[in-house]
């Protein structure tokens, strides 16, 4: 099936609101396993509405609209589809009722112009609205039968459960067929090198696995169709192990939504703590951390500190390491992740400093570069990162996804890869041979 999606408002056009509507429905339409061939925006106005009905309708199957279901005199979205689509409006008294409930339940009376929403299509079906007052409707092409339109309500809110409560049952039961997803998560491959180490798994038609990449992490979406949900997922789980085969213990979640949240469920499970020290970050790290429920059984202590001054007095931070090496170094970052480590009576430390940008690099030392340490009682692991050319957001971001990333390792007992090793007591010294920037 081949749809595509239409959305009707001037206020679109105007880039007053950003069309969060047609990512919506993309996803969840590629998620059922249908084709979207294009997004459209229309502004409020009939003759061009219509043209794009026309176009739309020619040749796709699914035409999914948002938008212009309105009581006003500018939303006529399902006026036009209606006549292009061989229907016509009828007045619903049940709708109207239903219309003005809402209104009495919020204390107000209902405008002679919300009528307008209870007029539903004469062959084709309407589709309750639980949150507003426009219901959605479906029309089926008198002159092609197996060719719909979808229309939603423009506000999210209305448009998502209305969807997903709906339209999308509708959708999956005309395909005869389930569809299951699972999501892996990768941390430590670059986009590119992962694309020849499972380049050839992207290639399968059932199930299909799909990469996107988001800022230090790349995600894998494996979908099966099948007879049922269960056979479905059976499949996926199956050709995930592929993904594990290949990639190890650089995927480090499924069907999970943030590393942070890995990361927290992983120390708690082994009762372990943590503690953290962050320059160029500004506790973005801690702030991360603690927006997982549960937090607080596994974060000891996260301390900001950015005066040389400050690493020195709360962090233990020696004033011949900052002299010598610089702020921005290995030896201090694995200082402050020792030191606050120390301080807090933390299982582990963690200490990044950095260079965030847009302003302060150096030849040398050119913004972007960043050392992310990370120890136990025992060792202390020191990864340089080099997130040139991005913004001020993505370095930060990007630094403080490799440390989760190696609290993860350090708390499931992984090795430590792209990093330098330094024993406890021993001066994070950098040799030639650990210099080698990661791509972040
Ligand atoms: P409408 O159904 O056209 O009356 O739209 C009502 C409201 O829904 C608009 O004022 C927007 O706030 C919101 N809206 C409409 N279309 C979209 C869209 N494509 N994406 C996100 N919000 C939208
Ligand atoms: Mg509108």
């Amino acid at each position: 099936m081949e749809a595509e999606i239409i959305a009707v408002g001037t206020e679109l056009l105007l880039g007053d609101i950003l069309n969060t509507n047609a990512q919506f429905l993309s996803r969840e339409l590629a998620g059922l396993g249908i084709s979207v061939h294009f997004q459209t925006v229309v502004g409020d106005n009939p003759a061009r509405l219509e043209s794009v009905v026309r176009l739309a309708r020619s040749r796709s199957d699914l035409l999914v609209f948002s938008g212009g279901l309105g009581p006003t005199e500018d939303d006529l979205t399902k006026e036009t589809v209606a006549r292009a689509f061989g229907d016509t409006l009828r007045f619903d008294g049940e709708e109207l009722e239903k219309i003005r409930a809402f209104f009495t339940a919020w204390g107000r009376t209902m405008p002679e112009n919300n009528r307008k929403q209870a007029m539903v299509p004469e062959h084709g079906r309407k589709i309750p609205n639980a949150n507003g007052t426009a219901p959605g409707m479906i029309f089926e092409d008198s002159q092609s039968p197996g060719k719909y339109a979808v229309l939603l309500p423009g506000p999210p809110k209305e448009l998502r459960p209305m969807f997903l409560d709906s339209v999308k049952p509708w959708l999956a039961a005309m395909s005869d067929s389930a569809l299951h997803s699972v999501t892996l998560r990768v941390m430590g491959i670059g986009e590119s090198h992962l694309e020849s180490k499972i380049g050839d798994l992207l290639q399968n038609a059932n199930p299909t696995a799909a990469v996107y990449a988001k800022t230090s992490e790349v995600v894998v979406r494996i979908t099966a169709k099948a007879e049922n949900d269960a056979v479905a997922k059976r499949m996926c789980l199956e050709y995930a192990r592929n993904f594990y085969d290949r990639l190890g213990d650089c995927v480090y979640a499924q069907d999970k939504d943030s590393l942070e949240q890995v990361v927290v469920e992983a120390l708690a499970a082994r009762g372990l703590t943590v503690a953290t020290a962050e320059s160029c970050t500004g506790g973005l790290l801690s702030q991360r951390i603690t927006s997982v429920p549960g937090a607080s059984g596994v974060f000891a202590y996260g301390a900001c500190t950015y005066a040389n001054e400050i690493k020195q007095k709360m962090l233990g931070v020696r004033a011949g390491t900052l002299a010598e090496y610089g702020a921005v170094s290995p030896e201090t970052a694995a200082e402050m992740a020792r030191g606050v480590r120390e301080v807090a009576g933390a299982d582990f430390g963690v200490g990044i400093t950095g260079i965030a940008g847009p302003g302060g690099g150096t030849p040398e030392k050119p913004v972007g570069l960043v050392y992310v340490a990370a120890c136990d009682g025992e060792t202390t692991y020191v990864q340089r990162l080099a997130v040139t050319g991005r913004t001020r957001e993505v370095v930060r971001v990007s630094a403080t996804q490799r440390a989760l990333e190696m609290v993860r390792r350090l708390a499931l007992g992984l090795p430590q890869p792209g990093c330098a090793a330094f024993a406890a007591g021993q001066p994070a010294h950098w040799t030639d041979t650990q210099t080698s920037a990661r791509d972040a």
